[in-house]
């Protein structure tokens, strides 16, 4: 779409551009397959010599013209859905990595990411380095080896709310000849867009705040097409020599800055199948149209209620970076200057006890494993999510037993402020 336009134009506009005739809202091609009036022309698509469509586990249109939307909200140059984010980013380190290599992670990912990197993906043979994201660059570099591949993190952290300093992740990346992939499902394009930053590759859980009504799990996978794969060539041999399961085509020969994800569709989506439904896609791209209406009112609402948390007599601590005393204030202002997003984590004076008691007495927040959605949500990590850890492994993982990560819905905020209100005054 026409690049002049701004973003909260582009959430509504762009993607499906209907030609005269054609219908208004995006279509549902509900087909597991496409029709050819002849067996050489069928040929030529799946041996990538013309593009088209031939069945949905590889592309679908409904799909690819959420994706198109997604990838001019992030200014990338393609982009591809996924059936979650999850799979968005085992599709984004998978592939460019294989046994026998390495990646380096911020500790502060959501635990799945942790869970995949760490656990399933080991047991593929790529190792991992965890490491502290507020760590100076001269500390990072020690974690790069020769055959370190990739680094991936979050420009905001779920669920403890650290901020990214993507400059510097960057910079300690590309010096090692490495893209940096960038999970940037809770900031949202509306409120950072990590490419303009250095980030070569973002990736998203759409199920989060692009869908934004807890309907559909999906994922999203965009390359900012700036990342020289050939300068490294001998690094990323998938992308740079041929590809025999492809008729020896060279994914960066053929496709320039289109190969990351044609290689990521081409071969992992055919082989993996992780692909998102067309049904979903239109439940994400209603979604994505208010995305930058919703986002305004989350951060604005967030910040009332971290405000108001942090002035309260029985709040041990707040966690939102949105507050002037939080540690990533000054990251958020810099990378967010429009707001963060809003979730907020905070405990109370009186520990795991009462905070489980606050979540029960909680009237119109509701108790759900989903964060990020209109409705306002809330979670006690201790005993939902990590409720097999004691608190002293809690406390390793960076979760205060006491901690609550309260997802701040669109609703007024006056209301979700008097909801706390009641609640706290009686635990
Ligand atoms: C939820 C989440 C994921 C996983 O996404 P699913 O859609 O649940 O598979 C990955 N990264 C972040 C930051 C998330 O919040």
């Amino acid at each position: 779409m026409d690049n002049q336009y701004r973003i909260e134009t582009k959430c509504v506009q762009s993607g499906w551009q209907p030609k005269n005739g054609e219908p208004r809202v995006l279509p549902i091609y509900q087909s597991t397959t496409f029709k050819y009036e002849t067996s050489e022309q069928m040929g030529r698509l799946f041996d990538l010599e013309e593009s088209g469509y031939f069945y949905t586990r590889l592309q679908n249109p409904t799909n690819d013209f959420v994706a198109q939307k997604i990838c001019d909200l992030e200014g990338g140059v393609a982009a591809m859905l996924t059936s979650s984010g999850q799979a968005a980013n085992y599709y984004a380190v998978f592939n460019i990595c294989e046994v026998g290599d390495h990646c380096i992670m911020s500790a502060s990912v959501y635990g799945g990411t942790f869970n995949l990197l760490t656990v399933t993906m080991k047991k593929m043979g790529i190792e991992c380095t965890v490491v502290d994201p507020d760590l100076p660059e001269e500390e990072l570099a020690k974690a790069f080896r020769p055959n370190t591949k990739c680094v991936i993190a979050e420009t905001i952290a779920n669920p403890t709310n650290v901020i990214l300093d993507i400059e510097k992740f960057a910079n300690v990346a590309h010096a090692h000849g490495v893209p940096l992939i960038v999970d940037n499902t809770f900031a949202t394009p509306i409120n950072c867009r990590p490419f303009e930053w250095g980030a070569d590759i973002v990736t998203h859980s759409t199920t989060k705040y692009m869908d934004g009504h807890a309907m559909a799990v999906g994922g999203c996978l965009v390359d900012s097409g700036n990342f020289d794969w050939e300068k490294y060539a001998d690094k990323y041999p998938g992308l740079t020599t041929p590809d025999e399961s492809y008729h020896g085509i060279t994914y960066t020969k053929k496709f320039g800055k289109g190969a990351y994800i044609t290689k990521a569709t081409a071969q992992l989506m055919r082989d993996l199948g992780s692909i998102q439904s067309p049904q979903n896609a239109f439940l994400l791209n209603i979604g994505l149209e208010s995305l930058a209406l919703r986002v305004e009112r989350h951060c604005s609402n967030a910040q009332k209620v971290a405000e108001f948390l942090e002035a309260h007599e029985k709040v041990a601590w707040v966690n939102y970076a949105g507050l002037k005393s939080n540690k990533y204030h000054a990251l958020a202002q810099k990378y967010l200057p429009k707001g963060t997003c809003g979730v907020i984590s905070f405990g109370l004076k009186g520990g795991r006890k009462q905070s489980e008691a606050l979540m029960d007495h909680l009237k119109l927040a509701a108790i759900v494993t989903h964060v990020a959605d209109a409705r306002t949500c809330v979670l006690h990590p201790a005993s939902h999510t990590h409720r097999q850890m004691t608190d002293e492994q809690l406390r390793d993982a960076g979760i205060a037993p006491e901690l609550i990560r309260f997802s701040v819905g669109i609703e007024n905020v006056e209301d979700i402020i008097a909801d706390l209100e009641q609640a706290l005054a009686q635990v």
